[in-house]
């Protein structure tokens, strides 16, 4: 049994310290959010994702509490339908993919970092992190100190922990593009997530509830403009005013209670190792993605299930197996930053339309095999 310190309570922090703690090590989680929020956003959960969610005995609620599609159609942006595809699953027991609010999945992970109590401290950071040969030595912002078998880093696309072992990582930078994300009912009898294209701003929505679904906008965003609660519906209807379909009755009833979340997109992807001694980063604190592949969360979920597959392999040699850990997860987390802002490159240069279905296709089809 080792004592594990996780550093963030994200996606990637709480699945690692879940899949440590059925492992029977000791883990202390800590969030610099006093009140461990999340933001009331869906999420989409891709074939690769929830097959994740299923190795770490967490796709029963994912499954009761998402809404899931059988394939997609895409749409010219007036609603003209262009195509539709039928997927198969990664797994046979697995739908082809979904969504969930991001609140629910949060309320499912945290909710199980409780039963298998790991020790949680909120509203305190690592202010000091020192590796020695055979632990590591950790000053909080409380003051006080502990030492660890082994320290994982998992707090983001601004990690503090990643400038503490790497003082010239990689800054986050913007990719030109803005995220928009909506909350809407679910249009009657949908099954298949949707695209809309040819147009400078790329739409598309997921079904996160059995009635409920949400809307993004991917548009250009060169502003990165801070925009207030209140003049956010008339934006959304501005960016969406050539749009038909689905989208136009989304958009014609968008208020201010339409769950709303804007944000200016950025992307890094920290060079090997990820790791130093005895403390690792994993998540978007070393592969931070923009949403156009809808696999950061479950790169982050994978990240914590072959870390600890490397750490029960490699037996007493910590670092070790921290190395193994980069080794496999690099060329895969690569994949899906490259290929994300590749992406959306392409939008913003209105590259041809019928080039981004093969776009996504490839590193997809990559990410569906075992990771
Ligand atoms: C617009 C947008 C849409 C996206 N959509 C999708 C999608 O549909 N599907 C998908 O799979 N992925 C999506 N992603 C990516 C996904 O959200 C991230 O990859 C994922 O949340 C990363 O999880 P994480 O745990 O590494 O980091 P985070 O979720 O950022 O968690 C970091 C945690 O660390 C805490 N923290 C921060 N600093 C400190 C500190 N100093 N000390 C202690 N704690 C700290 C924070 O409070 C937070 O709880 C999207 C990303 C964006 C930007």
């Amino acid at each position: 049994m080792r004592s594990v310190l996780v550093i963030g309570g994200g996606i990637g922090g709480m699945a690692t310290a879940i899949r440590l703690r059925q492992l029977g090590h000791k883990v202390k989680l800590i969030d610099s959010d006093p009140n461990w929020r999340v933001y009331g956003a869906g999420i989409t959960i891709t074939g690769p994702t929830l097959r994740a969610f299923k190795r770490m005995g967490l796709l029963d609620p994912v499954l009761a509490n998402g809404g899931f599609v059988t394939g997609y159609k895409t749409f010219l942006f007036d609603g003209t339908l262009l195509g539709q595809t039928e997927e198969q699953p990664v797994e046979p027991d697995l739908p082809v993919a979904g969504g969930i609010m991001r609140p629910v999945l949060h309320a499912i992970m945290s909710g199980e970092v409780r039963r298998l109590n790991v020790e949680v401290v909120l509203g305190v950071s690592a202010e000091e992190i020192t590796n020695q040969t055979d632990h590591v030595d950790v000053t909080f912002s409380d003051g006080k100190k502990q030492s660890f078998d082994l320290v994982v880093g998992a707090d983001g696309i601004y990690s503090k922990t990643r400038p503490m072992l790497f003082p010239s990582a990689v800054a986050p930078k913007p990719t030109g593009q803005g995220s928009w994300r909506i909350v809407a009912p679910r249009p009657q009898g949908m099954v298949h997530g949707q695209f809309y294209v040819g147009h400078q701003n790329l739409v598309g929505m997921t079904p996160v509830s059995d009635d409920a679904i949400y809307m993004f906008i991917l548009n250009p965003d060169p502003d990165r403009k801070w925009i207030e609660p209140a003049e956010q519906p008339a934006l959304v209807r501005t960016l969406l005013a050539d749009f038909g379909g689905d989208v136009a009755t989304i958009r014609d009833n968008v208020t201010e209670a339409s769950s709303i979340v804007y944000r200016p997109l950025e992307a890094a992807l920290q060079p090997a190792p990820w790791s130093v001694g005895r403390v690792v980063l994993i998540g978007d604190a070393v592969h931070a993605t923009t949403p156009h592949l809808a696999s950061g969360a479950g790169a982050a979920v994978e990240d914590a299930l072959v870390l600890a597959e490397e750490l029960e392999r490699a037996g007493e040699d910590v670092p070790a197996a921290l190395t193994a850990f980069t080794a496999r997860r690099y060329e895969r987390c690569r994949i899906v930053v490259d290929s994300s802002i590749a992406i959306g490159a392409h939008q913003l240069a209105r590259g041809p339309m019928d080039q981004l279905g093969p776009m996504m296709k490839a590193p997809l089809t990559a990410l569906a095999a075992e990771y």
